[in-house]
């Protein structure tokens, strides 16, 4: 049985554009030989949920720390809805304190409080957090909203009823001037067909493939109106879902194009099996303007979360490839 440690050790062995290991390290070891100082301030952002733990002890003075690290700007992760907060702090409060450290909140990550399990029942309760979620954003001056949990999705059918709330919500988005946006795991890369009752995933792909086989990702792409909803890409999760990013943004160029997840299994290009050269220069072509860092679990690595952040802005900062 192919685990994932078996899929990364396999990976290795492929060209896949995204995932050329050895390739990201070399670059890593590169980079690091250039000055830091030397380096105009660019273009990058950091997913607040990288900081969770060690950011909740003192987020005014973490946010500073965020931006000495490099950081222009960032997207919020923990909005409570009853509180009007992230995390423990109000969003007003919020917004003074990223705007004390010179950090832009671009975007912000929230689910609407149905476990994922979408229904013709549901769907205007839906609509009613993201009312009430767009109106609370627009105040504090953050763009986008964007949606990281994936709803059930067993079948094509159940895709299409999916891709009608994502609409509502981009709707109800665009209506406050904010637009609104899907993230990415690996299990949108299951496929569905009609009348399923799970997902497909690669390892169980039935052989013949079966008539209108679609994966899930392109589905929500499918069933949503371009104007209304976008995509923001995940690169680590859209490799853990056994998909090249690189390919996926080509093959997607009208959907992916606003704001990309840039993430590795630690700090950026410790773990090798990202090829972040590729995808930024896929990204600028696609016209993508945003990049947030996400980082998972440094722990691992004997890093804080910090000193993580801090490592994969350095990354980033004396990668050539990134503007
Ligand atoms: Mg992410």
């Amino acid at each position: 049985m192919t685990n994932r440690r078996d899929f990364l050790k396999n990976a290795s062995l492929l060209t896949l554009g995204g995932l050329v290991a050895g390739k990201a390290s070399v670059s890593a070891a590169t980079a690091a030989s250039a000055p830091i100082s030397a380096q105009a301030s660019k273009n990058f952002g950091l997913q607040t949920y990288s900081l969770s733990r060690e950011l909740a002890e003192d987020v005014a003075g973490g946010l500073k720390k965020v931006k000495a690290m490099g950081y222009s700007y960032i997207e919020l992760a923990g909005y409570n809805q009853a509180e009007g907060k992230i995390g423990q702090v109000s969003m007003a409060d919020y917004k003074k304190m990223a705007d004390d450290a010179g950090l832009k909140i671009v975007s912000s990550h929230l689910n609407p409080p149905v476990r994922g399990a979408y229904s013709a029942e549901n769907r205007g309760e839906i609509s009613e957090f993201w009312k009430k979620a767009a109106d609370h954003h627009a105040a504090i001056g953050c763009e986008k909203i964007i949606q990281p949990g994936q709803p059930s999705t067993p079948s094509v059918e159940q895709a299409k009823l999916i891709g009608e709330v994502f609409n509502d919500a981009g709707r109800i988005a665009k209506a406050a001037g904010l637009s609104w946006g899907y993230h990415n795991h690996d299990g949108e890369f299951a496929r569905i067909v009609p009348g399923g009752t799970e997902a497909i995933t690669g390892r169980r792909m039935p052989r013949p493939v079966p008539e209108g086989m679609m994966v899930i990702e392109e589905a929500y792409m499918e069933y949503t109106d371009p104007s209304l909803v976008f995509f923001e890409l995940d690169v680590y999760w859209t490799v853990m879902g056994q998909n090249d990013p690189v390919e996926f943004m080509k093959k997607h160029p009208t959907r992916i194009n606003k704001i990309l997840h840039i993430k590795d299994k630690y700090a950026l290009g410790q773990s090798g099996m990202m090829n972040f050269e590729n995808i930024f220069k896929q990204a600028y072509a696609n016209g993508v303007s945003q990049f947030i860092v996400e980082l998972e679990s440094v722990a691992s690595t004997g890093m804080t979360q910090f000193e993580g952040a801090k490592a994969s802005a350095d990354y980033l900062k004396n990668a050539s490839f990134v503007r």
